[in-house]
């Protein structure tokens, strides 16, 4: 789905509830209870859509990407924070005469109470653990469970709640439409943790082999234990688990950095980032492994360019490997550019294979190091306007395609400059290796 159509349909599904409060003829009620009604309404519609987004659909993150989509996710768990925290403030009288959590001023009685009160404790949990997630004293896997069983627990509580307490969702229509929402909201966790496990477990992987080819950076590659790789577009990426099952909810992402049908096998180049990925370099010829992908938009496939400017801060070369790989296998004719930054030229990966492929492409490989060893001639500093820049002419490289990967940051940064630059959004495509 492309990022211009995700939000009007978003908005259309978080509506529905309240076109259908409307459409039920109810007499009206005084302005500040039909407005508390319709914040509820629609902030609980907004949680269950938020389901869908975390559900790795490709058919909405395919082409938008899923760190577009998990950015969405973020942005739009604000709205539905203060709407569902602010709703039951706003019905009159507010809280009764007597104390602030005197429901039963608003007709709320034991477990209907106690659902709402839950369902409202638990949303301010699972967000404020969402946006502080990395000052956790916990590891990330413990987050994400945590994190799925909150937003469960608080769609079961907030369905209770709504067809307990709701003037509307008391309606046999909203009873249907309630359950089918919470049904499909609840079931793409069921995807995720339960179908998703299964199916890889139909189609397991070895690792044929495991070696470093980088300052903190090591290739590992996979080959099938049984029938074919997956088939992907080059520049997508899988979720990894290595050395254990599929539903023990130790996956990471990596993008592929083969080529499509190079030989069977899939390559990655893992960087030592964290727990996980620390001891890449530990894991043993012939260890199991299982890949949920693939996924990711970062593709060439459908884009029509006269030239490409690759730029890719680290690690993120590894999707770029992947093109460029395919388009040496090709021998696409075009004119390409790769902007390459590091902070030291150890980091570099695939040096040689990178020079060789000047050879067969009309390639020029730029590398960028902020840290120089002495006696170095390529380019000092970071990826920043300046640089990109200085080595896309708008005149000559305007109509290019223009293809980013990397942290964060530098993405943010690198973007901004080709924008400045006067490259249309539609000549860029990016992947940042973070969802924050
Ligand atoms: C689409 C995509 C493609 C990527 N491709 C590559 C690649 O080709 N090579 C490479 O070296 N790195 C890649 N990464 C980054 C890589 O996934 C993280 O470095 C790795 O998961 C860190 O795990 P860790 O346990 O070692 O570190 P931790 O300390 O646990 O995590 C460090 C950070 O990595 C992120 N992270 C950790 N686990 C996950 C997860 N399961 N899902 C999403 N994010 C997670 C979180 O932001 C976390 O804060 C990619 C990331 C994304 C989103």
């Amino acid at each position: 789905m492309s990022p211009s159509l995700l939000f009007p349909c978003y908005l259309a599904l978080a509506l529905v509830p309240i076109g259908m409060a409307w459409m039920l003829g109810y007499s009206t009620r005084p302005f500040w209870d039909e407005l508390s009604s319709a914040i509820a309404l629609t902030g609980f519609a907004i949680l269950l859509v938020e389901f869908v987004l975390s559900g790795r659909f490709r058919v909405i993150s395919g082409r938008m990407g899923i760190d577009a989509t998990m950015r969405f996710h973020q942005l739009m768990a604000r709205p539905l924070i203060l709407l569902l925290v602010v709703h039951p403030f706003l019905y009159t009288p507010p809280f009764g005469s007597s104390s602030l959590w005197d429901a039963s001023s608003l007709g709320l009685q034991g477990w209907t109470f106690a659902s709402g009160l839950a369902a409202w404790i638990l949303l301010a949990v699972v967000v404020v653990t969402a946006i502080f997630r990395d000052r956790l004293p916990y590891r990330y896997e413990g987050w994400r469970v945590s994190h799925g069983i909150g937003a469960g627990l608080i769609a079961l509580f907030g369905l209770h709640h709504a067809l307990e307490s709701g003037r509307y969702s008391g309606h046999p229509a909203f009873i249907v439409l309630w359950l089918v929402m919470v049904g499909l909201a609840l079931s793409t966790l069921a995807m995720v943790y339960v179908v998703r496990p299964l199916l890889q477990l139909r189609h397991p992987y070895r690792v044929a082999s495991n070696r470093q080819i980088a300052l903190k950076t090591w290739e590992l590659v996979l080959e099938p234990t049984r029938g074919r790789a997956l088939a992907f577009d080059a520049g997508q990426f899988a979720w990894l688990t290595l050395d254990r099952s599929p539903f023990a909810i130790r996956e990471h992402p990596f993008s592929i950095c083969s080529a499509p049908g190079e030989t069977g096998r899939l390559a990655f180049a893992i960087k030592q980032a964290g727990d996980f990925t620390n001891r890449i370099g530990e894991v043993a010829i012939g260890a199991p492994a299982y890949l949920d992908g693939p996924h990711g938009g970062l593709v060439l496939t459908g884009q029509v360019s006269r030239g490409i400017v690759f730029i890719a801060g680290g690690v993120g070369a590894a999707p770029i490997l992947s093109m460029l790989r395919q388009l040496s296998a090709a021998g696409d004719p075009r004119p390409m550019k790769f902007l390459y930054g590091n902070r030291v030229q150890e980091q570099v990966i695939y040096p040689d294979e990178l020079k060789a492929m000047g050879d067969i492409l009309d390639l020029d490989v730029v590398h960028v190091l902020s840290e120089p060893p002495s006696g170095w001639t390529g380019e000092v500093g970071q990826l920043d306007a300046a640089l990109v820049q200085r080595h896309c002419p708008r005149d000559e490289q305007g109509d290019w395609l223009y293809v980013i990967c990397g942290p964060t940051p530098m993405i943010d940064s690198v973007e901004d400059a080709l924008t400045a630059n006067g490259v249309p959004g539609r000549q860029i495509i990016s992947e940042k290796f973070s969802y924050f």
